[in-house]
């Protein structure tokens, strides 16, 4: 089966610009990857007649179909409507339909229909009107070929709408369609590189009509395999085969084969086991709480959380011992231990855990440069602690830290 190819076309100046950040043909890709649709290519042109003309072509001459978002707003600025018919060589004219439910759409808000908006009910002569229930410019479907265009409105809301109940449904009606299948390896505590050397065995048993991708942030390298087919039980065995192959090869960094962050797998296993959590926060500044609390449920299993910047706050609010802070200083094994100490007996949690160290881009000393960072879990068996070193990004060394510690609660309760 030769598969579906589509492209995305996003026009909007301040798309180029960097104003506006093009999250449509971030889920246009989305929608299409889960029905099969083999999404190509996408492209950005600004509201200039020659580039989105050119656009069109290319994408005619190499593609099956092409979804557009943007430049159909009711001003001049809005050229997408325009360049159809001219790419299709026929005329616009006002479309009854179109206009009656423009004319409704102005006449429920009490608002009075504008020559401008008058004119967002003509249409392309060639192209079927797709309704727009959330807003006043319709989407247009053209089918020339056997290549099919889509238009649809720039406003995010109005697209997705549009997309979900007449765009997909059209296109799996129009195309036979494989299945695209994807399988997660998620992991944390181990880096990409590392993480290939491990499973390089694995990697090469793959057959080749599944691919592999790793896909690295700071939650973790998270592995994707892909696979197209047409037998959905097929590909399942495929994929259970994988899973559990890989398992003696990492099966101590992987903490799931769904797309759920650590963070819900966390969660889910601290409710299994009944456990309650607390955290005392130095260099992640309340992240690990906040990514904690970003689970529906977390009230079930997390009790709270000092943010304890100020060494003081150290002493007061969790009991750590001024000697120390004085002796080690604030990033050190000694005081992140009994921060998570402090913690869990302070608010009477089965584990506390606890961050402290140099987030930078400042700070640091030789013997702790920027990103030496401590990390401690304490449970009823003791207190189990972890250096990390990372870099000087901020933002980054927080969310790190924030994923090496809640990987550390799930590997001491795994245990
Ligand atoms: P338009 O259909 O070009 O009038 O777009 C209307 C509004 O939708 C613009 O002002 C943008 O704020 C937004 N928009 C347009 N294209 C995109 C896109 N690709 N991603 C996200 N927002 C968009
Ligand atoms: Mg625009």
């Amino acid at each position: 089966m030769t598969p579906v190819k589509a492209e995305i076309l996003a026009v909007g100046d301040e798309l180029l610009y960097g104003q506006t950040l093009d999250t449509n043909s971030h889920f246009i890709s989305g929608e299409l990857d889960k029905i099969g649709v083999r999404v190509v290519r996408r492209t950005t042109v600004g509201d200039n007649e020659a580039d989105i003309l050119q656009a069109f072509a290319e994408a005619e001459s190499r593609s099956d179909i092409l979804l557009i978002s943007g430049g159909l707003g009711p001003t001049s600025d809005d050229l997408t409507k325009p360049c159809l018919a001219k790419h299709f060589g026929c005329g616009i004219r006002i479309h009854e339909e179109a206009l009656k439910e423009v004319t409704e759409f102005f006449r429920k808000r009490g608002r009075e229909l504008t020559e401008l908006n008058r004119q967002q009910a003509a249409l392309p002569e060639c192209c079927e009107k797709i309704t727009n229930p959330l807003g006043t410019a319709p989407g247009m479907w053209f089918d020339r070929n056997g290549k099919i265009f889509v238009s649809m409105p720039g406003v995010p809301h109005e697209m997705v709408h549009m997309m979900q109940t007449e765009v997909i449904p059209r296109i799996r009606q129009r195309f036979r369609l494989p299945i695209i299948a994807h399988q997660m390896v998620r992991t944390a505590g181990i880096g990409e590189s590392f993480l290939a050397e491990k499973i390089a065995p694995w990697e090469q048993s793959l057959p080749p009509h599944i691919r592999l991708a790793y896909l690295p942030s700071e939650a973790g390298v998270k592995l994707r395999l892909t696979t197209f087919g047409e037998d959905a039980g097929k590909i399942e065995k495929d994929f259970a085969a994988l899973r559990e192959s890989i398992l003696p090869l990492a099966g101590q960094y992987i903490f799931g084969f769904t797309d759920d962050p650590l963070e819900v797998v966390l969660g889910k296993l601290l409710l299994e086991k009944g456990l309650t959590l607390s955290a005392a926060e130095s260099c992640t500044g309340g992240h690990v709480s906040h990514t904690i609390t970003t689970v529906p449920g977390s009230s079930a299993y997390f009790l709270g959380s000092v943010v304890a910047y100020a060494n003081e706050v150290k002493i007061n609010a969790l009991g750590v011992n001024p000697e120390t802070l004085a002796q080690y200083g604030a990033v050190s094994e000694q005081t992140v231990a009994e921060m998570a100490s402090g913690v869990r007996q302070r608010f009477g949690t089965d584990i506390g855990i606890a961050t402290s160290g140099i987030a930078g881009p400042g700070g640091g000393t030789p013997d702790k440069p920027v990103g030496t960072i401590w990390i401690a879990c304490a449970d009823r068996n003791g207190v189990e602690t972890r250096k990390l070193q990372f870099a000087n990004a901020r933002l980054v060394n927080i969310k790190l830290t924030t994923t090496a510690v809640l990987n550390l609660v799930r590997l001491r309760i795994k245990q």
